[in-house]
């Protein structure tokens, strides 16, 4: 089974609504053709409707960084997963290990959000993080299948097609820090295998497992070479435009 390589951005809160748009206005025409590699940048849901509409004769796909579990009710401040289908937004990022850590997600929260982004056609990105201490303490193993586990519980065969799971260790997010490649793709390979006992091999060859953690235009092509891995979630290497156009065309 093919898997197309999936280079997504994730800009979290560093882009004022006119940068966005230029941004999308920049990379625009010189990304790859997505039958090729699939380029993609998640963006505060403030700014997404403008920037789907920015990237109407793009590749670029317009990702969500966080949808709530109901499209509608009392929910003051929060983000329907209906209406970022409605504007034109296909993905969405949960459980970043940032929306874990500041705003106490849970995986039982964060498994309610995979179920209702899938119920309104958006694809989540489901990310699995692991600290410092976790991996010294050789626990990895446990703690990136369980936490996956629970993420995705409930999920039928057909639902899991839907999603992409990235493997993002703590301490190598924001740090400059990136996990070795052979690191990053025993998290990618755990994951997969994981889906594999869970599910079945047909599905786990069928997903896309992405790697996230200080990766940049130069360590790119070593991560990506790696048998597991399928593509990259980049944060501060996605910002500006010339670094995001590297990073997609690192073939
Ligand atoms: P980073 O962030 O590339 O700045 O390490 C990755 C992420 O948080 O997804």
């Amino acid at each position: 089974m093919m898997r197309i390589p999936f280079i997504a951005g994730n800009w979290k809160m560093n882009k004022t609504a006119k940068e966005s748009i230029e941004f999308v206005h920049a990379v625009s025409n010189k990304l790859p053709d997505p039958t090729v590699v699939e380029s993609a940048v998640a963006a505060p849901a403030i700014v997404l409707q403008s920037m789907v509409e920015a990237a109407k004769n793009s590749p670029l796909r317009i990702v969500g960084e966080n949808c709530f579990y109901e499209n509608n009710g009392a929910y003051t401040g929060e983000i329907s997963p209906a209406v970022l289908k409605e504007i034109g937004v296909n993905y969405v990022i949960l459980g970043h290990s940032e929306r874990r850590l500041y705003f106490h997600e849970s995986d039982e929260l964060i498994n309610k959000k995979v179920l209702a982004a899938i119920e309104n056609n958006l694809k989540p990105i489901v990310c699995c993080d692991e600290t410092m201490g976790r991996q010294a303490a050789g626990d990895k193993i446990h703690w990136v299948v369980s936490q996956i586990m629970a993420d995705l519980r409930g999920l039928t065969e057909e639902q899991m097609k839907t999603v992409t799971v990235a493997y993002e260790p703590s301490w190598a997010i924001g740090t400059g820090q990136s996990a070795s490649s052979d690191q990053a793709d025993e998290g990618c390979y755990l994951i997969r295998q994981t889906i594999a006992d869970v599910y079945s091999d047909e599905l786990a060859d069928h997903i896309r497992v992405l790697y996230g953690g200080s990766v940049n235009p130069e360590n790119i092509a070593e991560i990506m070479a790696k048998p597991n891995i399928d593509g990259v979630l980049v944060g501060n290497a996605s910002l500006e435009a010339e670094s995001f156009i590297q990073l997609a065309n690192y073939q």
